[in-house]
């Protein structure tokens, strides 16, 4: 993750203002407030917002938690959906009035390495949606048109807006698992990344086994899919899972380093491994006989591209998946952290714009 973190005004000279949710210190809660409306520079886009997810990415960048930290004052967001209302300089990728999505990935350079090799997610030049540009906590958001993603008729915005990360993200982590039928596939953490990513692994064929502290969640795993689940707080998910042969794959979304050596600890021999989960207590540890011994994989995995955003609307837009959210008002921004921290949301929180 490359991370470069230009101010909220940085953009242009502010024409007017609009209501959006701001962190100003990491130990403070957000305010909603009017922030300047900013000019577009070549290449942007201005698009008035619908939808916006609260990922826990965002709980994060609020917070400060990562080794690499967005500057306050700054707008958190990046599964933001909404209808595009003005194009800056030299747009020709999208049209007024389309609506599209505001991915992580904001912008990439689109000529390195990685860009040209289906890798956008891994440019060194990557701007974040929410980190170092502001996001879709707001009545509108400025983004890059090269890096919005369409949003097909069929798919409503508050449905969208999860499946632009918590979606596009497990996707991708089940495809770089590379999860097959007659695989056991094991999800830790059912939370908004969760409860898409046990559904792309029954998509992809495998027997899914979900794991949770919190039996409401295991519930809705099984209403997902999942032929097994397991409350990690009252059984060890390791014996559990080893005891129907050990998974194929393990992908780890459990905001808990714990939760990733039990994901460890869940693998047959060749068995792979997924980071997705960003906990601020950046360890693990693992054994290292084991892993060469058993062939183990370890893979970490980030978001998805714009390809596979495509794909993800296409699967929901086939009526495929099924996203379970909450819709609020972007003022309860404060309590629907904290409602997401200790567990109490079904799934996703969708703030209503
Ligand atoms: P969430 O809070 O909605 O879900 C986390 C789930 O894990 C909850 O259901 C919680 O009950 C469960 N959990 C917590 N501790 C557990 C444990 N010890 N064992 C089993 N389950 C446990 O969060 P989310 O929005 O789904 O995000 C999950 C993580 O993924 C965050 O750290 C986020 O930053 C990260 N993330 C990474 C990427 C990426 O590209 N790699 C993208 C988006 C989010
Ligand atoms: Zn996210
Ligand atoms: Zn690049």
């Amino acid at each position: 993750m490359a991370i470069t973190v230009p101010s909220h005004t940085e953009a242009g000279s502010p024409v007017g203002t609009y209501r959006a949710a701001v962190v100003h210190s990491f130990h403070e809660p957000l305010t909603v407030e009017q922030v300047p409306r900013p000019e577009l520079t070549a290449g942007q886009i201005r698009v008035k917002v619908q939808a916006c997810g609260l990922c826990h990415t965002d709980i994060h960048a609020a917070h400060g938690d990562w080794p690499i930290k967005p500057s306050p004052p700054f707008i958190p967001g990046h599964e933001g959906v909404g209808t595009v209302i003005e194009l800056g300089p030299g747009v020709t990728e999208v049209q007024l009035g389309e609506r599209v999505a505001m991915p992580w990935l904001g912008y990439a350079c689109g000529t390195c390495d990685y860009c040209v090799s289906g890798w956008e997610t891994l440019c060194l030049q990557q701007e974040n949606m929410g980190y170092s540009i502001d996001g879709g906590f707001g009545d509108e958001a400025v983004a890059y048109a090269r890096y919005v993603v369409r949003v097909p008729e069929g798919v409503h915005s508050i449905d969208a807006a999860p499946l632009t990360c918590a979606g596009v993200t497990t996707y991708k982590a089940v495809k770089v698992a590379g999860t097959r039928s007659s695989d056991l596939t094991v999800v830790f953490g059912v939370g908004g990344l969760g409860h898409l990513a046990i559904q792309y692994a029954a998509i992809a064929g495998a027997r899914v086994i979900a794991v949770d502290l919190i039996d409401e969640k295991l519930e809705l795993a099984r209403e997902l899919g999942a032929e097994f689940t397991v409350n990690a707080s009252r059984e060890d998910p390791v014996q559990a899972i080893q005891k129907l042969g050990g998974a194929d794959q393990a992908i780890a979304l459990a905001v808990s380093p714990k939760a990733f050596e039990q994901a460890y600890g869940s693998l047959r021999r060749g068995g792979k491994l997924v980071f997705v989960a960003l906990p601020a207590d950046n360890e693990v540890k693992l054994p290292i006989f084991e892993t060469v011994l058993n062939g183990i994989t370890i893979i970490g995995s980030i978001v998805g591209t714009r390809t596979e955003l495509r794909e993800v609307f296409e699967l929901h837009r086939a009526g495929r998946t099924r996203v379970i959210r909450e819709v609020r008002p972007l003022e309860q921004v404060n309590e629907s952290i904290a409602d997401v921290e200790s567990g109490r949301v079904a799934a996703r929180i969708v703030f209503e714009l």
